[in-house]
């Protein structure tokens, strides 16, 4: 048998490789691959999951940011970002249109936002798990304290969603302020799990500068840390940021990187992000048939939507909007997956206990 069909069998045996056979992964270009290596992460998905994909509600609770990341529109230093910020009885409106097209997570995203203390955010948790008792909450605020991590965490958050970005700390640094660190970041993400969240992690794919070793070192990040969720996307520019005239990041790659993921971790939660929506009409389907599981249709006020604009053109209405739910579902029909109503936990945790298909 050619080498590396027998690295990506062993991949899907085993679940794990070293940074030499990844490389040699990552670098191969033969689309018989490719073709194997999506075919056995659809297969491992199916295995656990059958062709059922878990929705999150995402709601963009607001783009006011204290940080100056170089490749995000909603960073400090742009200035022509409308600042908004939701208020309680606005998210749990969300929530409530949201749980009855029958999402049961809901994902509150935002810039890291002072204003939105812990003593606020504890608030709005308790309300959300009131009046969603039967619903998983996930956060994905950015960098805070262990302290303040518990505090979410014993509200009543389920979920932390911690892109590490790059694990790569001089490629971390190019692509961030002096004031952030990778060290910082993986020591937050560290943290989330030693508090017992559903922990997320992921990178952008084609990020500027980033080399196949940068993709190896994630992998193998990814590898040790063995996180319950998994999100990756392709990079985007946005133009108003220093990095604007970069070109984005390659779906291709994304889609590879997804079925590698899916393969180290057969329960893993993969998202086919709204990214890989973006740069490609056909990424959310192409995601799913290379083993992601999940998608997170916008729930975010109609209004708002587009002044959370991470990148340029960011896809927020038909099937990546939580009103095309229909679409979105006539998408997974034609490929032979369904929307499942049901929390979507992490497989072995037994919190699913009403599920249907939708
Ligand atoms: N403040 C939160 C949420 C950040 S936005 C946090 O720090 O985690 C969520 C994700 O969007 C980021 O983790 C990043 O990976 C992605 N993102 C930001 N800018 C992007 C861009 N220009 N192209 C693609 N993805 C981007």
């Amino acid at each position: 048998m050619y080498t590396l069909q027998k690295v990506i069998a062993r991949l899907n045996d085993t679940h794990r490789l070293n940074a030499p056979e990844y490389r040699q992964l990552l670098l191969d270009d033969d689309a018989r691959n490719d073709h194997l290596l999506h075919s056995l992460a659809r297969d491992a998905a199916l295995s656990v999951f059958g062709n059922g994909i878990f929705l999150r509600g995402l709601i963009e609770v607001g783009n006011h940011c204290r940080n100056n990341c170089l490749y995000c529109g909603i960073r400090y230093g742009n200035p022509n970002v409308r600042r908004y910020r939701l208020s309680r009885e606005e998210i749990l409106k969300c929530c409530a249109q949201g749980y009855s097209l029958g999402f049961r997570t809901f994902v509150l995203q935002g810039g890291e936002d002072a204003a939105m203390s812990d003593e606020w955010l504890e608030g709005l948790i308790r309300s959300i798990k009131e009046a969603f008792p039967d619903c998983a909450l996930t956060l994905s605020l950015g960098e805070k304290s262990e302290d303040s991590y518990r505090t979410l965490k014993a509200a009543g958050a389920d979920r932390y969603l911690l892109r590490h970005e790059t694990f790569n700390p001089g490629h971390y640094a190019r692509l961030h302020p002096e004031e952030m660190s990778r060290d910082n970041r993986l020591a937050c993400i560290a943290a989330l799990k030693r508090t017992g969240y559903q922990t997320g992690t992921g990178i952008m794919v084609g990020s500027p500068w980033q080399t196949v070793d940068d993709i190896v070192e994630d992998l193998l990040y990814i590898q040790e840390l063995h996180p319950e969720m998994i999100g990756i996307g392709p990079f985007i520019h946005h133009k108003d940021t220093p990095l604007g005239d970069m070109p984005d990041g390659s779906v291709d790659m994304c889609i590879k990187l997804i079925s590698i993921f899916r393969l180290m971790n057969n329960r893993a939660l993969i998202p086919a992000t709204t990214a890989l929506a973006t740069l490609d009409p056909e990424g959310r389907k192409k995601g799913i048939l290379a083993g992601a599981n999940v998608v997170m249709p916008n729930l975010s006020p109609a209004c708002v939507r587009g002044n959370y604009a991470l990148y340029e053109d960011k896809a927020h209405s038909g099937a990546e909007s939580a009103e095309g739910l229909d679409e979105l579902k006539k998408e997974l029909q034609s490929i032979g997956y369904d929307i499942v109503i049901s929390r979507g936990d992490y497989p072995g945790d037994n919190n699913d206990k009403e599920k249907c298909i939708m």
